[in-house]
Formats: structure tokens, C-alpha cells, sequence
């Protein structure tokens, strides 16, 4: 059924001229809204430069309402000097990065533009992927879509991410110690971390920790590198994902769970159990649980026992 706002807009973007919206929110039974991160940037939308206030965004009454435009005004004029000097808006305010593509390996697939939440990537007729970087928010989930690995930033790309994995000592076979990698996310899962050190809470010190931009950016290459480096057991935290997302890239920590639904087969075929890799998610106000949930892991893993590729 035709919505009322439909053809208002009209925007030229890959996934459609018309905003997101959520339809099944537990925010929004009634009806639809324009979706957004309900609670670090209710105003944003996933087209770049347009912010959402007022009873579109959800239901309030005058007051909330002038509170709610006055916050999305002073976003837009964030957004507007931010782009005139080539930066990323939020969450990645003032970044100056960009992804970078290595074209002429590029096999149009299509991954990236299909998967980048903002619509920063449009394509050609072929399906090579045409960046607009003013839409783009420097999240990396292209570069963790790519199967060709030929998406990077100049600070955040592959090959930084495979050689923070080597750096990592792992212990000898022989050894009666077990290492486990975590993927972070920058945005909930880091800050949650430095909470957990903060209020000085003990967890098992196997774990070492790889910050990075999103969930959504990881490329199933660290998976197969940490394994093949010896890793026991590879963790990865992200932000909550479904309707009530809290991810700031809207789709990362789900595109996280999907691809990782695809890793189960691969490691199989290795000889490598499943259980080896696992999610969570996590809300900065987690904090507390940190402990629990990387304990019981690292439990998991030595019941599982080493990694049989460990000293190859
Ligand atoms: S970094 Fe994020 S927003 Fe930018 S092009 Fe890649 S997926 Fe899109
Ligand atoms: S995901 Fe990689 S290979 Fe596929 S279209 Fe994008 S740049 Fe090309």
C-alpha cells in the first residue's frame, strides 16, 4: 500500500527515494516512523544531511517537540561544516579517512553497494562501485563486505587489521595457556571494556582485544587469519542488533551475525568446531557483564582444548 509520504522526497539513492522505516519497533506499534539510533543519535536518519525531529520521528507533545527540532537543527549545521571541510559526521565526527578502492581488482559483485547502510556507494552499469563520499560515515562495513579485500582507509584496512593479528603472541602448543581474540566495536563494546577496567573488574587475562570501527566492517579474512595464527577461540563484541538496533552504523552488528552464520561450514570443513567463534552483543551500560560473558567463553574454549593448528 502506497505510504502518505511517498514520492515527497524523492531522493536519488541506490536503496530507494524515500527514508528507511521501522515498522515493527517496540518503540513504534502504532505505526511508522523513520528509523534512527533511538538513543546515542535519535535525529539521524541513514541519508546523510537529512535529520528527523518532531512527531515523525515518534510520538511527543509540543515541549519534546521544540526540544527535539532545536537538536536536529544544531545536527544539520554540524553536518554542513563537517562535509565543507571533508570530515566524517557522527558517530565518526571529524575523521578525515575515506575508503579507498582498488578498482582494477574489483569483480562488480556488487557486496559493497548492496551493504554500505548509507548509500554512499551507487554503482555503474557493470556494478562497479561510483563512491559519494559525502554520504559516506567511515564505517568500514564496505571493506568487511569485500571478498576481493580491496576496500581500505588509510588508517583502518585490511592489512592493519591482519598485522594487529600477527603481532599477537600465542602461546606454544606445549604451553598449558590458551589465547582468545576479540573483535571490539568502537562504539559500545570499547567503551564498555574501559568501564569494566575502571571498576577494577578481574576477567580471565587470555584475551586480547582488536578495536574496530564496526562489527559490520569485519571481514571474515580475521576470522580465518586468527585461527590460522593459532587462536583458540575468536570473540566478538557488537552493538545489539533487531528492531530496537543499537548498532551507530544501523545494519554493522547484524551483518556481523550474518556473515558469521557463514563461518560454521568453513570451519567444519577445517576440522574446527563452530563454538570457536561467538557474538555477543553488548550495551555500554554492560559494563558489568563483560566479566561473565568472557569468562564463560574462555571455559567454553578450554572444555573445546587448544587450536590444532596452533605452532603450523
Ligand atoms: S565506509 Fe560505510 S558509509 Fe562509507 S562507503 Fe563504506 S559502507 Fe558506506
Ligand atoms: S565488494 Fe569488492 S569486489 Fe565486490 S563490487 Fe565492491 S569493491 Fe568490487
Amino acid at each position: 500500500t502506497p505510504q502518505p509520504w511517498e514520492g515527497i522526497l524523492n531522493l536519488d539513492y541506490r536503496q530507494g527515494p524515500e527514508m528507511p522505516f521501522l515498522t515493527a519497533s517496540n518503540l513504534t506499534k502504532i505505526c511508522d516512523f523513520p528509523e534512527s539510533n533511538f538513543i546515542c543519535f535519535p535525529y539521524e536518519s541513514r541519508r546523510t544531511g537529512i535529520y528527523i525531529a518532531g512527531c515523525v520521528r515518534k510520538p511527543m507533545d509540543m515541549d519534546e517537540t521544540i526540544t527535539d527540532a532545536t537538536g536536529a537543527a544544531l545536527k544539520a549545521i554540524q553536518c554542513m561544516e563537517l562535509e565543507s571541510r571533508g570530515r566524517a559526521v557522527h558517530p565518526r565526527a571529524m575523521d578525515l579517512s575515506y575508503p579507498e578502492f582498488l578498482l582494477i581488482r574489483c569483480t562488480q559483485c556488487k557486496r559493497c553497494t548492496i551493504e554500505c547502510p548509507f548509500s554512499a556507494l551507487e554503482e555503474d552499469e557493470k556494478g562497479t562501485p561510483l563512491p559519494n563520499l559525502f554520504r559516506c560515515r567511515r564505517c568500514g562495513i564496505c571493506m568487511g563486505a569485500c571478498p576481493e579485500r580491496i576496500i581500505g582507509f588509510k588508517d583502518y584496512s585490511v592489512d592493519i587489521i591482519s598485522s594487529m593479528i600477527k603481532a599477537i603472541n600465542v602461546p606454544y602448543e606445549d604451553e598449558p595457556k590458551f589465547r582468545i581474540l576479540c573483535f571490539a566495536c568502537e562504539n559500545d563494546a570499547i567503551p564498555a571494556l574501559d568501564m569494566a577496567g575502571i571498576n577494577r573488574t578481574i576477567y580471565d587475562a587470555s584475551i586480547r582485544v582488536i578495536p574496530v570501527r564496526c562489527l559490520g566492517s569485519l571481514n571474515l579474512v580475521f576470522i580465518s587469519d586468527s585461527l590460522a595464527r593459532g587462536m583458540d577461540g575468536i570473540l566478538l563484541l557488537g552493538c545489539v542488533l533487531g528492531d530496537d538496533y543499537q548498532c551507530h552504523f544501523v545494519r554493522g552488528s547484524e551483518l556481523a551475525q550474518y556473515r558469521l552464520s557463514k563461518v560454521g561450514e568453513t570451519l567444519q570443513r577445517l576440522a574446527l568446531e563452530p563454538e570457536r567463534v561467538h557474538m555477543e552483543q553488548v550495551m555500554i551500560t554492560d559494563y558489568h557483564k563483560l566479566p561473565k560473558m568472557i569468562n564463560e567463553f574462555i571455559e567454553k574454549i578450554k572444555e573445546i582444548g587448544p587450536n590444532p593448528f596452533k605452532g603450523f
